[in-house]
């Protein structure tokens, strides 16, 4: 099939099911994550971040997932994830992205605003539906007070304005998820993603979905998750694929056979997660 927006395989009333969204950054990858859905029946979204386009080419990641997605009868997006550079933004406009986000959430509202309201009326031009931030999610670098986590969290009446300023087809609230492993765990603020999902009429995204546990993952879904996003665990899959392979068969120099090791185990990841996507008493 020919790529469709995220925004078309979003809901802002998820049903006992939220969409994954898989950070790419290789051959390898697109084909883990689109065959793995695929093999699910599920749609799925391909993302890659500004050092995963810098790294293999916004050409090469386009095309990847341009050829795979044609080999599969499932929905598949092709997104990019926290854009900060407005000309690699529009390169990946250009090269046939779908979505796009747009990541102005260390800026001021009023800057956040303008830019995001900016990359809509690009996007938009061009059928390319727009995800954007507000409030932070945290970092593997952020190390700060609980007031201060608090402070990042995002205001449930800011991000009505926010929608409706910016015209933003997806929105992604801070609810106290953080990129990368968490070092506790993670304190997640139900209450404000339920108000938010309340009051917004765009779907919610959550970013930080690698190392929660399903019933975490269930409780944001129930809570109006519609999209959830994974980093960091396919990039220990992909390489601990590499790593088992290896010492098994400390003597090989075939890359495809490494490369295969990495593919399989970043697929079977894909697997478990899209299954821990959907809600059992749902009947999904
Ligand atoms: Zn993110």
């Amino acid at each position: 099939m020919a790529l469709v927006t995220a925004k078309e395989l979003l809901t802002p009333k998820p049903q006992g099911r939220a969409v994954g969204a898989f950070n790419v950054h290789n051959m390898e990858d697109v084909q883990a994550v689109i065959f793995a859905a695929e093999e699910m029946g599920t749609p799925v979204i391909v993302m890659a971040s500004e050092s995963a386009l810098k790294y293999a080419g916004v050409a090469f990641i386009a095309r990847l997932v341009q050829t795979a997605a044609e080999q599969v009868s499932i929905p598949i997006a092709l997104q990019l994830d926290h854009g900060q550079d407005l000309d690699l933004l529009k390169a990946c406009i250009d090269h046939g992205f779908t979505s796009v986000m747009i990541d102005g959430s260390r800026l001021p509202f009023e800057e956040n605003v303008a830019v995001t309201r900016e990359v809509v009326e690009l996007a938009h031009a061009h059928g390319v539906s727009v995800e954007a931030e507000l409030g932070r999610v945290g970092g593997k670098e952020d190390d700060i007070s609980v007031a201060a986590h608090e402070a990042f969290l995002t205001d449930p009446d800011q991000a009505v304005e926010f929608v409706e300023r910016t015209g933003i087809d997806v929105l992604a609230p801070a609810i106290g998820t953080a990129h990368g492993l968490y070092k506790g765990i993670p304190k997640l603020d139900f209450p404000r993603l339920k108000e938010i999902a309340s009051k917004v009429d765009v779907p919610l995204v959550l970013h930080g979905g690698s190392d929660l546990s399903v019933e975490v993952l269930h409780e944001t879904i129930r809570s109006g998750i519609s999209k959830i996003n994974i980093g960091t665990d396919l990039k220990y899959a992909t390489t601990n694929g590499i790593k088992a392979y290896l010492e098994e068969n400390p003597a090989e120099f075939e890359p495809r056979k490494v490369f295969a090791a990495a593919r399989e185990s970043a697929r079977t990841l894909v697997l478990e997660k899209l299954r821990l996507l959907s809600i059992p008493e749902h009947g999904n």
